[in-house]
């Protein structure tokens, strides 16, 4: 039976996010001369907000492309052919990033990892210990993994690397936990962050940037990749100081909302309904996981990301088709599993502009899309999602 796709499309992927009317209606702004004063100034304070959002006083730099374009950008700004990185695996982004680094003719290492927990520190102190070269140019972090619904200690990552006296760049990619997990850049000592528009910045697609502390800038200034578009030091030359080409007005438009929406709540305020949600999540996935039913993906509590929940389909289930049923019946749209994940999960994003019945509306789709699946789990997850909302007000 077809069912009319009546309502509103529940879109739960973890990235693009429902994007808030108000930030729609932002970006729908008529077009402005991007070199006006009127601009400039609008363009100033969405980067001051942006510094805000990532805990930075340093430089921003912003790129219209989607994630990947800023990945390019900090390696094409911070990396000589012939470099040595050192990737932490956390699944399939950071295999991604990997490519796209071979590419550009680094030497990339992986610390291995169990993609359910992410990477042993243990063994990254080990990786850095036998480094006594120093040859390690940077480490590269994807402090929430998207793919699995894990989030990496990029704090402890950066105490270990002065523990160790090791001094490769710590590069942290954010594009799935700025502005919904906690993180601060000054504070936690990291060097080069990369992030984008879609997540929990509340955009369209098709922004991204990087922010660059001191040490950065210093080996950008010895950094030989070729770049034009993406560079750092032609971008602090022109009149957008950190912008290169034609400025996509429109972006900044809905970004000066989507900040003010952001310090309306307030960050803290944000990160903890974050929590909130994700929380709500993870307690019905806990309570069908009964009867032999899907799990969460990440096995360890304490990494378990705030921003998506990556959940594992018993054996002999196909992920794809409770997707399938989710849409078809009740216009509600999952994330699939990625790479060796396909089939195998799920995912429910739980960042940007969402509350408590949102999220309900979500789960009791799952819910029902599991039963009409015939998947073995135990019922209640639902159930279980509203009580701690009642008692997490
Ligand atoms: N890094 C992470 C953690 C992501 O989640 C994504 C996309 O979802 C990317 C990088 C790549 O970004 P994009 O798809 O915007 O190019």
């Amino acid at each position: 039976m077809k069912h009319a796709k009546r309502g509103r499309h529940f879109f739960f992927g973890p990235g693009p996010t429902n994007i808030p009317d108000s930030v729609m209606h932002a970006v729908a702004h008529a077009t402005v001369d991007f070199n006006d004063a009127d601009f400039l100034a609008l363009y100033d304070a969405c980067v001051a907000g942006l510094k805000r959002v990532l805990g930075t006083r340093h430089h921003v730099f912003l790129y219209t492309a989607s994630g990947h374009g800023a990945w390019e950008a900090t390696l094409a700004n911070l990396c000589t052919p012939g470099d040595r990185l050192l990737m932490v695996e956390s699944g399939y982004f950071s295999e991604d990033w990997t490519k796209l680094a071979c590419k550009f003719g680094l030497e990339v290492e992986t610390l291995p990892a169990d993609w359910r927990r992410g990477a042993d520190l243990a063994d990254l102190r080990r990786k850095l210990a036998a480094d006594t070269g120093k040859k390690l140019r940077a480490l590269c972090v994807v402090h929430n993994e998207t793919s699995t619904g894990v989030r990496l200690p990029i704090e402890e990552i950066r105490r270990m690397l002065d523990a160790t006296g090791h001094p490769a760049l710590l590069l942290a990619d954010t594009i799935s936990s700025l502005g919904s997990m906690p993180f601060s850049m000054d504070d936690w000592g990291i060097d080069a962050t990369v992030g984008g528009s879609q997540k929990g910045l509340m955009l369209p697609t098709g922004f991204s940037f990087t922010a660059a502390n001191e040490k950065a800038m210093q080996a950008h200034a010895s950094a030989s990749l070729p770049r034009y578009y993406f560079d750092w030091t032609e971008m602090l030359g022109r009149r957008q100081k950190g912008f290169c080409g034609t400025v996509p007005v429109a972006f900044f438009f809905g970004l000066q909302k989507a900040l003010c929406l952001i310090e309306e709540e307030g960050l803290p305020g944000v990160l903890a309904r974050h929590h909130r949600l994700a929380e709500g999540v993870r307690r019905a996935v806990a309570a069908w996981s009964g009867n032999a039913g899907p799990q969460l993906f990440c096995t360890d509590p304490a990494r378990a990301s705030d921003s998506v929940s990556a959940v594992l389909m018993p054996d002999g289930h196909d992920a794809e088709a409770l997707r399938r049923t989710a849409l078809a019946r009740f216009n509600v749209a999952l994330g699939g599993g990625l790479g060796p994940l396909n089939g195998k999960v799920f995912r429910i994003g739980h960042l940007g502009d969402l509350n408590e019945p949102m999220v309900l509306g979500v789960l009791g789709a799952v819910e029902m899309s599991l039963s009409l699946n015939r998947v073995p789990h135990a019922p209640g997850g639902v159930d279980a999602a509203m009580a701690w909302f009642a008692e997490a007000a």
